[in-house]
């Protein structure tokens, strides 16, 4: 159980979880699956309408004062599967739920082939969503047919022109590098072919694939990875995207708020079938596991207060480290020390890494260079050890 609200800030994110697709991609460790009938989307419904309500109960009554929801991600799984009208009263529960920040952002994941004008249509209908999150991977059919995409490039292309007839201005394009075969020239060409279609935000992936995976032994040397990943970060930043994090780049002002608060250790609610959920309190983070399956998601208590588990110090501080040293502006000193009670400048390989020129060290901002992000879980491992 979480007992205390002492260190809360006043803002935080809902994350809900939609686990529906029509493939299964072989390279995706997310929870969610293909075999499900339109009944599952009422049962998705009504199990998610009773966990906002009691989420929001037990909000108020952990920590009373006013917490404004600042974003909203509804991810996945495939979100733009679900009928428009239920994403709808999901919406409506939450804003009924809990006090929502001026300039809210929220954003639905969808897969370029779902966007039909039927979706626009009803996600405007029914909706406040304000970003769409697109997963267009690469523009090239050899390899979306590589990671199992269902998308072309030309589903692509039309579900950016549906989105924005429809109002939908603020869009994310998703794009993987280093999928087996690819060259550094094709690389680029998917990031060209991307900003092309002008969105506000582009996320650049290195793809990851466990053993076993039948492409695994066939990904490219951590080198030829680290090439891909420079040529793309200096390609983005060319043509007017910031780079706030490893894998993130927008047009100035437009970084993801989801994103930014849960790299800078904000809390979240987690609600849905696989969403976990993170609180800090105490000097240290507590989380609310996922339970990654529909049926005994189905089962179980909609929002108890049970399940937090807080973790340890140590735990905290490198899950602090490790996701605000992901961040461009790095993390600032003397907010850490306040927040963790530990001194990053204090740890014993701290000298050593501004020699070997992995992090960088201005006033009281620590960030990790360009060489460092390349070895970022080396260097936050030894920075908290
Ligand atoms: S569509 Fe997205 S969530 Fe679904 S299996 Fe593929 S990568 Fe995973």
């Amino acid at each position: 159980m979480y007992p205390s609200g002492q260190g809360m800030p006043n803002r935080f994110g809902i994350y809900v979880h939609i686990p529906f697709c029509i493939h299964k991609c072989s390279y995706c460790d997310f929870y969610s699956f293909t075999r499900f009938e339109p009944a599952d989307f009422f049962k998705w419904q009504d199990r998610v309408l009773r966990e906002v309500e009691e989420s929001a109960s037990w909000l108020g009554s952990a920590f009373p004062g006013s917490r404004k929801v600042s974003s909203i991600f509804f991810g996945g799984g495939t979100p733009s599967l679900v009928p428009t009208k239920i994403l709808g009263s999901v919406f409506k529960a939450l804003s009924g739920s809990f006090p929502f920040d001026e300039g809210i952002e929220i954003t639905l994941e969808a897969n370029p082939e779902t966007v039909t004008p039927e979706f626009c249509d009803g996600l405007m209908a029914h909706t406040p969503v304000n970003r769409v999150s697109l997963g267009a991977q690469s523009f090239q059919a050899v390899y979306l047919e590589k990671l199992e995409r269902t998308a072309t490039a030309e589903s692509v292309v039309r579900a950016v022109s549906l989105l924005r007839a429809a109002g939908v201005e603020n869009l994310n394009l998703d794009l993987i590098f280093a999928i087996p075969g690819q060259s550094l020239e094709e690389s680029l060409d998917d990031i060209r072919e991307a900003i092309r279609l002008k969105p506000n935000h582009l996320s650049f992936y290195n793809l990851s694939l466990k053993p076993g995976h039948s492409l695994f032994t066939k990904l490219p040397s951590d080198d030829f990875s680290a090439d891909l990943y420079e040529a793309g970060v200096r390609l983005l930043e060319n043509e007017g995207y910031l780079q706030y994090e490893i894998s993130n780049f927008a047009r100035a002002g437009l970084a993801s708020r989801h994103n930014i608060l849960y790299w800078s250790g904000g809390d979240y609610l987690g609600l849905g079938p696989s969403a976990a959920s993170r609180i800090f309190g105490r000097g240290v983070f507590h989380h609310r596991k996922a339970l990654s399956d529909f049926s005994r998601y189905l089962d179980s208590n909609p929002f108890s207060s049970e399940g937090w588990e807080p973790n340890t110090q140590g735990q905290t501080l490198l899950e602090a480290t490790f996701l605000e040293l992901r961040q461009n502006e790095g993390v600032h000193l003397g907010a850490f020390r306040d927040r963790y009670a530990y001194d990053l400048t204090e740890a014993k390989n701290f000298p050593l890494f501004l020699r070997e020129g992995l992090i960088d060290r201005e006033g009281e901002w620590l960030k990790l260079t360009a060489r460092g992000r390349l070895l970022a879980d080396r260097v936050t491992q030894d920075l908290v050890d």
